[in-house]
């Protein structure tokens, strides 16, 4: 017999589960289909395992500062494999605590790779499940590029299953996993090198941010080659090489990793069965309210391919739920205004529009603010990390509609900030906001 649903969403990730249990928590009969471990990709091997690793490498640069404020360390060793014992612990205590809160709200959990039968069933296993609607939040997955010896080099996926730390590493990729995977194995002391296509890393951000973290990266040691388009990769006795199309080779290394992007997963689902709608790169097309073209069937998170982050995810998820099941009519994310952060050494934040959008937008009508400075940390010692900021404001009344921060602390430093920024705060308001002395974070309430 087939089971029936209120609901059945496709994929346990950040969005899958945040839109049933809102939903069941509005009383409605979910379930749940996941063929992996629950939580995703942001729980297991995306968001959470990239900050623990994140974390290490940080401590690396704290000891490197110990000895400026009068320690005298000697760190013997750092090893990966304890790191990463302890690292899938945590990730395991996730796992099941994602499992519980789904039987808490009696949310079914069906294990097994999902395909849509039609607009009202799904197949798993050779078992039908219908249900009066039907949410896809399958997400995505990196993509390999498609040259010759390819399958040598591993993903952000594999990243996490490394049992051993790889002496000598190639990146090749520019944007935010790039940069923090090369920063992380950089920080933990792999010889990395990053190899990007144009010219330089983080295209789609300000280019403040953008420079700036060449700067520091190349200060830090990483080795940062531009306008390097992958050709092939060949193995030697002493390692993988890269060759790029204009014949420069990169290497020999221990691993190349590849993050040059990330692919919907769609293609197990039988989209067309149901008749839903992609656009040319596969991912599912959506309305503001994350309705495909077929009325009864949503999408939400990475597979839409609209920022691809994990509270992007959970808002869009639980905002639908609101809306279908909460009685919430009219509710929908809205994405505009999206703060986010690089997990880079050192962080940046972000949000809004950078300098180029806004005058392509504002033209005349901009005005930006500045600032760059060597934060307190620094003081007593030799080695220095630049922290820079930028505001970009427009109108008469200077609205704020971009903060771009590079520097530490701009991870924990943005979120008050982007409330601020969301509900349309104005420079003047800014510089009314008494600063907190001393901290990095007062320099954005006196930019002049
Ligand atoms: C290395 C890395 C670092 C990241 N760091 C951050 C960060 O710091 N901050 C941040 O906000 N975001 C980060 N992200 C992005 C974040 O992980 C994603 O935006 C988020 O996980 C998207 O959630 P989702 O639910 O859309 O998809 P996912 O979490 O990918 O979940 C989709 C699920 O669907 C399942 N699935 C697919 N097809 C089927 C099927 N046919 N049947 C059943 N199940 C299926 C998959 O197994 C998967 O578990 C990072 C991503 C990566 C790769």
């Amino acid at each position: 017999m087939t089971e029936r649903f209120d609901l059945i969403v496709i994929g346990g990730g950040s969005a899958g589960l945040a839109h049933a249990q809102r939903a069941a928590e509005y009383g409605a009969r979910a379930a749940v289909v996941e063929y992996k471990p629950l939580g995703g990709t942001c729980v297991n091997v995306g968001c959470v395992p990239k900050k623990v690793m994140w974390y290490a490498a940080h401590h690396a640069h704290q000891m490197h500062h110990a000895a400026d404020y009068g320690y005298d360390l000697s760190v013997n060793a750092h090893n990966w494999g304890v790191l990463k014992v302890r690292r899938d612990d945590y990730i395991k205590r996730l796992n099941s605590i994602y499992a519980k809160n789904l039987e808490k709200r009696d949310v079914t959990h069906i294990t097994g790779i999902a395909k849509l039968v039609d607009a009202n069933t799904v197949s798993v296993d050779g078992m039908e499940y219908t249900a009066e609607r039907l949410v896809i939040a399958s997400g995505g997955r990196p993509i390999v590029p498609d040259i010759p010896g390819a399958e040598l080099g591993i993903t952000s996926d594999d990243f996490f299953e490394l049992e051993e730390q790889p002496q000598r590493v190639l990146i090749a990729g520019s944007g935010y996993i790039a940069v923090e995977l090369a920063g992380i194995f950089n920080g933990l002391g792999s010889d990395t090198q990053l190899v990007v296509r144009k010219d330089g890393v983080l295209r789609d951000f300000d280019t403040m941010l953008s420079s700036e973290l060449m700067d520091a990266m190349r200060q830090s040691g990483i080795a940062l080659e531009t306008g390097a388009v992958p050709e092939s990769v060949h193995k030697t006795s002493d390692g993988l090489v890269m060759t790029a199309v204009d014949g420069r080779e990169f290497g020999p290394v221990d691993c190349i990793l590849w993050a040059v992007g990330r692919a919907p997963n769609i293609e197990t689902l039988d989209l067309d069965k149901a008749g839903v709608m992609t656009d040319s790169r596969g991912f599912v097309t959506t309305d503001k309210f994350q309705k495909t073209n077929v009325d009864n069937i949503f999408a939400l998170g990475d597979v839409t391919g609209r920022a691809a982050l994990t509270p992007v995810a959970i808002a869009a998820g639980r905002r639908l739920a609101d809306r279908l099941y909460g009685g919430m009519d009219g509710r929908f994310l809205d994405y505009e205004l999206i703060p986010t952060v690089i997990f880079s050494h050192p962080t940046i934040g972000t949000i809004g529009m950078t300098e180029d959008e806004a005058i392509a937008k504002y033209g005349d009508d901009v005005k930006i603010y500045n600032t760059g400075f060597t934060p307190m940390f620094y003081a007593l010692g030799v080695d220095k990390q630049r922290t820079a900021m930028k505001l970009v404001t427009t109108g008469a009344d200077e609205r704020v509609v971009g903060l771009h921060i590079f520097g530490e602390g701009a991870d924990e430093m943005l979120q008050g900030f982007a409330v601020a920024i969301k509900m349309g705060a104005t420079k003047k308001q800014f510089d009314d906001t008494v600063a907190i002395h001393p901290t990095n974070a007062e320099e954005v309430v006196t930019m002049r």
